[in-house]
């Protein structure tokens, strides 16, 4: 075996099945995380796109792709800041930067990662929710790959799904109708999810959701040499801090990287802050915020990803654990901070940035002012996604339409597993024909 599960909560040994989020042995949630076998990563060049880092991947096979993250040093926006040792590394559509995501933005790692753990010969339909970037990349890479999916999306991030190529029948666009948001999205995927011959992604709790995020410390300490001191993230769940984390114990255990614990310094988009909110006062338990309250708050903020309200944040190995663990600070960016953060980096670095990572720029601004990091500190800006410019100049993305709508307030379970049972019947006869 080139890699196994532990129970984060029991250490527990558990044998991946490819599907596997949780060990029905645990007493309470608690997160399982994959070990492998090489605790030296081996960066293989000659595997396509992401599969360098094929080593600390929990997959069975390796998908044809060109894109992974990559991490440069910067020049201009460290000497705008006054730091020393500045290192982007970022995930989107930047050919000059050998940067080649085409769907722009990070969830293309954990969508190469989890259609290649997927078993091959499977006849489960994997489930994912999304409020956009999450489906946008999994309807790419499910569709190259043969790999039955639905996402369930709200109707009005229809348009944010855009693909480069025509999606085939294998992957299937669920739509939340009318005004419905990404929590009514997440209720009918959870609905999906629990019928025959469905299978819930999981998200966080999949391993190789959380792996493939990982590839992105992956690529900035192997660039740098070094763990860096500092990691800036916006989060809207905190998976790609856990990940970054735990990605971050696996190069202590490889030693050629240095021997710390980096620093957490995550943001969110004021005013959707339960993250922030929790971590002030170091409380373990994000404050339940209802249907309304979220939609309110989501509406407001211009980093639409990252309006989250339930993130796995208390749970065993989730992201109080991993904050507890490296230490670190949680900040709230307004938009007005987001947007003048976007202009800096496209002035400085020569490339447009989606919202969130203008998030996580206006953060390590305020650090800088606050004097939170010192000049010297070698810092890590996770730019998670960009390059929109250069897909429309370059791709010709195309819009995509809904293959079923539904209502989330009119629909009982009998009549949702009926129309899921006709697409999942097309989809199984698209994969033998
Ligand atoms: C999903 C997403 C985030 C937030 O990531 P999490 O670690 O899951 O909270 C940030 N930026 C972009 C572009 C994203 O798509």
């Amino acid at each position: 075996m080139r890699y196994r599960i532990r129970c984060l909560e029991t250490s527990q040994i558990l044998v991946d099945d490819g599907f596997i989020l949780v060990n029905p042995a645990a007493a309470g949630p608690a997160l399982l995380r994959a070990e492998y076998q090489a605790s030296q990563l081996n960066i293989r060049p000659e595997q396509p796109g992401l599969f360098r880092f094929a080593d600390w991947l929990p997959v069975s096979r390796v998908l044809p792709s060109a894109g992974y993250p990559v991490t440069f040093r910067s020049e201009r926006l460290a000497s705008v800041l006054g730091l020393e040792n500045l290192y982007i590394t970022f995930s989107g559509y930047w050919p000059a930067r050998g940067a080649f995501m085409t769907t722009g933005s990070f969830k293309e790692c954990e969508a190469y990662t989890v259609c290649a753990r997927y078993p091959q010969d499977s006849q489960e339909v994997l489930v994912v929710a999304s409020a956009g970037n999450t489906a946008r990349a999994f309807l790419k890479v499910a569709s190259e790959n043969r790999v039955p999916l639905v996402v369930v999306v709200p109707q009005s991030s229809l348009n944010e799904l855009w693909q480069e190529k025509p999606l085939q029948p294998w992957v299937r666009i669920v739509a939340a109708a009318g005004d419905s948001d990404y929590f009514d999205a997440i209720q009918i995927s959870d609905k999906v999810s629990v019928l025959q011959g469905f299978k819930a992604e999981g998200g966080a709790r999949n391993i190789a959701r959380r792996d493939g995020m990982g590839t992105t410390l992956l690529s900035a300490a192997t660039t740098i040499g070094q763990i860096p001191d500092c990691y800036f993230q916006a989060i809207g769940s905190g998976t790609g801090a856990i990940a970054a984390h735990e990605a971050n114990l696996r190069l202590l255990g490889d030693g050629r990287y240095g021997h710390k614990l980096m620093q957490l310094h995550l943001s969110q988009n004021s005013p959707f802050l339960p993250i922030f909110q929790a971590w002030q006062t170091r409380r373990r338990e994000i404050a339940p915020m209802d249907t309304t309250e979220a939609r309110r708050l989501s509406q407001a903020i211009d980093a639409k990803v990252l309006a989250n309200r339930k993130p796995p944040y208390g749970l065993t190995g989730g992201l109080f654990d991993a904050l507890s663990a490296a230490g670190g600070h949680v900040y709230a960016v307004d938009n007005t901070a987001l947007a003048q953060a976007r202009d800096l980096f496209a002035a400085s670095e020569g490339c447009d940035v989606c919202p969130e990572a203008g998030v996580a720029l206006a953060s390590l601004i305020e650090a800088c002012e606050k004097k939170l990091i010192n000049r010297q500190a070698v810092i890590m800006l996770n730019v998670t996604g960009g390059g929109r410019l250069n897909i429309k100049k370059d791709l010709n993305p195309q819009p995509v339409i809904a293959d079923l709508l539904i209502d989330p307030d009119d629909i009982d379970q009998a009549q949702l597993a009926g129309m899921l049972a006709q697409t999942r019947q097309e989809i199984l006869a698209s994969l033998t024909s």
